[in-house]
């Protein structure tokens, strides 16, 4: 006998438990089928944005979170990069993401990915919708127009501590299978299952972008010397040196905390293996001295950029790194893994309950794909791109004065408040005219549609977020009454639930500059405004925020 649910998960890493919390908190009966019981003890995701804490925050578990993490309360999240080696004279503290931060609710923090993902399974087993099947692998997955069946088969072996199964890695992790065997049915399959994702494969769902056909290592240990020599710099999490052999692949080092435990990530050649290549030198390269490390793990990758070439085949949809794979620069992966399954975990929701139409379900992929794409290309590759060709052009053995200005310009230097995804262009988004969804944008106070709704304060002293109901918003600042009861009319017409949220432009402390905004569940403006538009009613917005035919 199959087991129903309406939603099956495959894999139960950070985002695929992260997407069981949103549809559990949502109502949605959903299984989380990961083949390991225990998250990998590789640090990994750590540098989590402001937007990811909104999450948390969202989930009711943002102190959970922030009690989870290892480093000390405000120890700077900030990296500093040297030229060559991180003993070198040259070294720069660029401004980072403390840069954006008032245009978010939360505050960023840093954590090992094994503590966030602890706080979300503890959040997820609290769900009775949600059924956690850890220690089972999804074997097929088979759609037709009924629904979906999901064959699973228990596995057993413990995982190695820090065996390596992330992104585009070498190897999977070793798992033996054999156990007991079941079916799953449900409406529609996520594939939250990694850069190897069986979901994707079996959607028929190609991936472009680049490989840059270089091979990257991976190191975790432990070394008090090196915590001491980087005593140098002002306090920081992140160390990189940026060495001109390299072609603007990076030697990095991360704490994991404060003392002791570092990451490493840095170029190797393609054929090393832990067996054939002395990693230590290339760590004592990095940091410029050498010094005695205690290795807890070393594994390699290989560095792409690839996006699938579409997000969603019928009843699957893929998210987080099965949807991109991409290397640690920037701490891209997981942010937006997350952002992935807070876009669609409302769309799903909406669709079991009925009011969401199959463009909401398609606006997903249109959304976070096309903003992917730009982070991928735009963001990361052309990074990569920008920092060979600096050392390519600059040195101080040709030209020390010339070197030293450029090296001074490119420490001011940072694209974090270009770093604005937006959904301007969506089906589902009333943007403006030529709009494109797109990972460039600015910060402002100003609310858009397609954009984040930024924070601002009511009247009663609390944050506006703190006012946002579970489903649609509609924020009334001084609004026509006729207009907030149109809105109000075409929700109960739609069955769409909506929270309508009224003060008045003068005592509250909100610069919007529009007085109607339509906020959708994950915090985005699906339209605003000062009136309805001459012309069109407050159905006909409300029937394309939620993917329906217009009136
Ligand atoms: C060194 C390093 C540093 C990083 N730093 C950052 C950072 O600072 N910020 C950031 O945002 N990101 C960062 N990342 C990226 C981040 O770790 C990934 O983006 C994140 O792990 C993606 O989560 P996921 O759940 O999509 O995939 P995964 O973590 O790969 O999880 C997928 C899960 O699916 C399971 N699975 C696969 N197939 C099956 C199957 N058939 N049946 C059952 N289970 C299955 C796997 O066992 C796995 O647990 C970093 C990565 C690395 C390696």
């Amino acid at each position: 006998m199959a087991e129903r649910y309406q939603v099956v998960i495959v894999g139960g890493g950070p985002v695929g438990v992260a997407l069981g919390v949103e549809l559990g908190m949502r109502g949605v009966s959903c299984a989380v089928v990961e083949r390991f019981p225990e998250p990998q003890r590789i640090p990994k995701g750590q540098n989590l944005t402001a937007r990811t804490l909104e999450h948390f925050y969202f989930w009711g578990i943002v102190d959970e979170l922030r009690a989870a993490r290892v480093m000390p309360n405000n120890y700077p999240i900030a990296g500093v990069t040297a030229y060559k080696h991180l003993m070198n004279d040259y070294w720069y503290l660029p401004p980072g993401r403390e840069t954006v931060r008032s245009f978010y609710y939360e505050q960023n923090d840093r954590l090992p990915q094994y503590c966030t993902e602890a706080v979300l399974r503890r959040k997820m087993a609290t769900l009775p919708s949600v059924t956690g099947l850890f220690g089972w692998n999804v074997e097929s997955v088979e759609q037709d127009e009924d629904g979906v069946r999901v064959e699973i088969v228990e596995t057993s072996g413990e995982r190695d501590g820090y065996a390596w199964g992330g992104f585009a890695a070498e190897q999977d992790e070793p798992f033996s299978t054999g156990g007991e065997r079941r079916t799953l049915e449900a409406d529609y399959v996520v594939g939250c299952d990694g850069a190897r994702s069986l979901v994707r494969e079996t959607a028929g769902i190609a991936s472009s972008g680049e490989d840059f056909d270089q091979k990257m290592l991976l190191a975790v240990f432990r070394s008090r010397e090196l915590h001491e020599a980087f005593e140098r710099f002002p306090e920081v999490t992140t160390y990189r040196a940026l060495d001109p052999a390299l072609q603007g692949y990076w030697m990095f080092f991360g704490r994991v905390d404060v003392g002791e435990g570092w990451f490493f990530h840095a170029p190797v050649p393609n054929d090393a293996t832990p067996d054939n290549y002395d990693y230590q030198a290339l760590l004592n390269r990095a940091a410029g001295f050498e010094f005695r490390a205690e290795f807890d793990h070393v594994g390699f990758w290989d560095l792409r950029v690839t996006v699938a070439d579409a997000y969603r085949s019928g009843r699957l949809f893929i998210a987080g790194d099965s949807a991109h794979s991409h290397p640690p620069y920037g701490g891209f992966g997981l942010n937006n893994g997350l952002e992935d399954i807070a876009n669609l975990g409302w769309k799903l929701a909406a669709a079991l309950q009925g009011w969401g139409g199959e463009s909401l379900l398609d606006s997903y992929g249109e959304e976070r794909r096309a903003v992917f794409w730009e982070t991928g290309q735009d963001f990361i590759a052309a990074g990569i791109r920008s920092d060979r060709e600096f050392l390519e052009r600059h040195s101080p053995e040709h030209d020390r004065a010339e070197f030293e200005e450029a090296w001074e310009r490119m420490g001011r230097g940072t694209r974090v408040g270009t770093y604005e995804p937006n959904y301007e262009g969506s089906p589902v988004v009333w943007g403006p005219p030529g709009g494109v969804c797109s990972a460039h944008g600015s910060h402002t106070f100003t609310a858009r549609a397609g954009h984040h709704v930024p924070p601002g304060v009511l009247s009663t002293g609390r944050g506006v977020h703190e006012e946002f109901g579970e489903w649609f918003t509609l924020l009334a600042f001084d609004a026509p009454e006729e207009a907030v009861a149109a809105f109000e009319s075409a929700a109960r017409e739609l069955n769409v639930p909506l929270k309508v949220v009224r003060d008045t432009l003068e005592e509250s402390r909100a610069a919007y500059e529009s007085r109607l905004i339509l906020v959708r569940p994950d915090q985005y403006a699906a339209w605003c405004g000062d009136a309805l538009p001459s012309g069109v009613g407050a159905a006909a917005l409300f029937a394309r925020a939620v993917g329906r035919a217009e009136p």
